[in-house]
């Protein structure tokens, strides 16, 4: 194994969200109507840990689920600075909620033990719900701290982070093993050069199926079928538009006027 801290990557393949069109029939994005990318927070994900790297040294895996053309988005992955890349693709992973996807990615990571830190993006542009980094840290029973905008510092035993809650900075140290979810004010990513593209073109892709993950897994908990949460309707919301009334006369005439335009609304 190389000095240096073990790095896995999480990265998702998502639909180019600017061309991406809605099928309201079916109530759910129509992903055939566009090209797919990296989701953009994990690039700031994987740029963070060829930062790290790059002060420690070590080696990174990106791990991705999703069906077979997300090879394209972890070959894009190894020529921005990755070392490795697993995809686990399966009829059985498909349509997993938040729960099952974090469930599958924990396997695999506890597959490429030992690691030292798991980086995510905050949080996706097609799913959006920021649940699946925390997830797949309590899976594995390890520390997080989400929506980390700057690595302030890092060495061989622990990492130092700042996020931001709301209005507070949380400057928070971990040991590792431990987990971070980034957002896209922590670095830039970099664009990678020709040469690395045509190096990560002809990269080998290590490919796990569901029964690969078999000595770990329950697979009872992989995929649509066993996912907790059922999307039941996706629709955009109704545009409401502004009405206004101008009310005239005295301030007691004002008042009661007021007082009968309230009471039709409650009505
Ligand atoms: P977030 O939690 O917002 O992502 C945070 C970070 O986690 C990402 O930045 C990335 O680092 C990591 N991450 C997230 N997903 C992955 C991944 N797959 N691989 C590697 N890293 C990842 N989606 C479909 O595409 N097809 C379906 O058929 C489908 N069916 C669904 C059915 C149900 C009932 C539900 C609730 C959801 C379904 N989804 C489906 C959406 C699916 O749950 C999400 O794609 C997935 O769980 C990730 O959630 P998210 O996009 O909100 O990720």
């Amino acid at each position: 194994m190389k000095p240096g801290l073990k790095m896995i990557v999480l990265v998702k393949q998502v639909p180019e969200i600017e061309k991406v069109r809605f099928d309201y029939e079916k109530g759910r994005l129509d992903r055939s109507s566009a090209g797919a990318v990296i989701n953009p927070f994990d690039l700031n994900a994987l740029e963070a840990a060829v930062q790290i790297k790059e002060k420690t040294g070590g080696e990174i895996t990106v791990l991705s689920m999703g069906p077979p053309q997300a090879k394209e988005a972890l070959k894009d992955a190894l020529a921005r600075g990755a070392d490795n890349a697993v995809l686990l693709t399966d009829v059985k992973f498909a349509g997993a909620d938040t729960l099952a996807t974090s469930y599958t990615l924990s396997c695999a990571v506890r597959k490429l033990e030992p690691f030292d830190l798991i980086l995510c993006g905050e949080k996706t542009i097609d799913g959006d719900t920021a649940q699946v980094g925390p997830e797949v840290a309590e899976f594995l029973g390890i520390p997080h701290v989400a929506y980390v905008e700057k690595i302030l510092d890092v060495n061989e035993n622990r990492v130092v982070t700042r996020s931001r809650m709301e209005r507070c900075y949380y400057d928070i140290e971990m040991r590792f093993p431990s987990l971070i979810t980034v957002t896209k004010d922590a670095n830039t990513p970099r664009l990678p050069t020709l040469r690395d593209k045509i190096k990560a073109r002809k990269a080998e892709i290590t490919i796990w199926s569901a029964d690969d993950l078999s000595d770990i897994a329950h697979e009872a908990i992989f995929g649509a079928s066993n996912s907790p949460t059922r999307v039941a309707k996706v629709y955009a919301p109704l545009s409401s538009k502004r009405k206004a009334v101008f009310i005239k006369g005295t301030t007691e005439e004002k008042a009661r006027q007021i007082a009968s335009l309230l009471a039709e609304l409650v009505l």
